[in-house]
């Protein structure tokens, strides 16, 4: 019954996420919008409000010409400047005319209408992105110290939770996708989409990788590098082509929301069948984190042209890392606490000896 209510599940996500990337540009293919976003590429001008990045020609270079015929970068800057403003007012003034004509929003080149704050695209969700960095910071520090200073340590300094240094990288990974996804909101680009889209892969292929080597409480570093090396070979190769071959949105999405359940199914059957005194942190995590997934599907408009779907899904996630850290944290205090008690075991049974 489960499986089947998964497969379902991840059906109707596929096809919501293929229909969306073809659904994605109905404000863009509106011709009012793409009449005014032509003119403002001719004039500067979006009505009364005008651009001074859109005066190119200055020394009668052609924009249109091979890039080696042009000023460089900073050409290259005030062009993409110019169209990035252009864009953003033709939209403004279509949506206004739009709403005032009693009409939804619509996707304009696959994003929802945001308003801009000092020049911040989605700020809503570069403010949730940041929190989210912080909560992992907050949760790595609290679980560092819990490790090292309050945890006994081996004779050696080291610790007896041998998850440690899993989780280290965890967290390594953890800062640095919220930190590209923090810029990628603020300023969608080619480079920043990529830079986002990779460390979110490489995230979530990575804790795919922690799912079943703590789920199966895999011990053995030969057992290990067998599990991880298959899987970060298909993360590395999913990475190269995004980056270097295509950035196919439907597939890449495919890809991670087979990633995400199955390690939400996997936390979720070791959560039934485990004694793990924390088992209900995992339930938290996995129910809410699954329910959140639904936001990417209902994906709703920006509510006063701020928080929508995706950012509220952000938002969702910064409480439920919260209580992720707080699991791991437990889970360190649990296994150490076996550890010990094994230990004292074997020694009784050496004494006795
Ligand atoms: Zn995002």
């Amino acid at each position: 019954m489960l499986k089947h209510y998964w497969v379902a599940f991840f059906v109707v996500v596929s096809w919501v996420v293929n229909f969306r990337v073809l659904d994605a540009s109905a404000g863009d293919a509106d011709p009012l919008y793409r009449v005014c976003v032509k003119q403002c590429g001719e004039t500067g001008c979006v009505a009364q409000r005008c651009f001074p990045q859109c005066n190119f020609s200055s020394d009668g270079v052609s924009i249109d010409g091979p890039w080696y015929m042009q000023e460089p970068l900073y050409m290259q800057w005030k062009q993409w400047d110019c169209q990035s403003d252009c864009r953003y007012y033709c939209m403004l003034d279509r949506e206004n005319e739009r709403e005032a004509t009693g009409h939804d929003p619509v996707k304009y080149h696959g994003k929802w209408p945001f308003k801009r704050v000092y020049g911040i695209q989605e700020p809503a969700s570069v403010v949730f992105s940041v929190l989210n960095l912080a909560m992992h910071f907050h949760g790595w520090i609290s679980f560092f110290v819990l490790l090292y200073y309050k945890l006994p340590l081996r004779r050696d300094k080291k610790t007896y939770y041998y998850f440690a240094s899993l989780w280290h990288i965890y967290a390594l990974l953890s800062f640095n996708s919220w930190f590209w996804s923090a810029v990628f909101h603020s300023r969608d680009v080619d480079l920043t989409e990529k830079l986002d889209y990779s460390s979110a892969v490489a995230i979530l292929g990575y804790s795919l990788i922690l799912s079943i080597l703590r789920s199966f409480d895999v011990k053995d570093d030969a057992v290990r590098v067998m599990v991880a090396a298959p899987l970060l070979a298909f993360v590395t190769t999913h990475i190269l082509y995004l980056n270097f071959y295509k950035l196919d949105y439907g597939w890449n999405m495919q890809v991670c929301v087979v990633m995400a359940v199955v390690q939400l199914l996997l936390w979720a059957i070791w959560a039934g069948v485990t004694r793990h005194p924390s088992r209900w942190k995992l339930w938290v995590v996995v129910v809410a984190g699954g329910l959140a997934m639904l936001l990417e599907i209902y994906d709703f408009p920006p509510y006063q042209g701020f928080v929508d779907a995706h950012a509220a899904w952000h938002a969702t996630t910064i409480p439920l890392t919260y209580v992720w850290w707080s699991f791991i944290r437990d889970d360190a205090e649990f296994l150490t606490s076996n550890q010990m008690k094994r230990l004292k075991t074997s020694n009784l049974a050496k004494k006795a000896k």
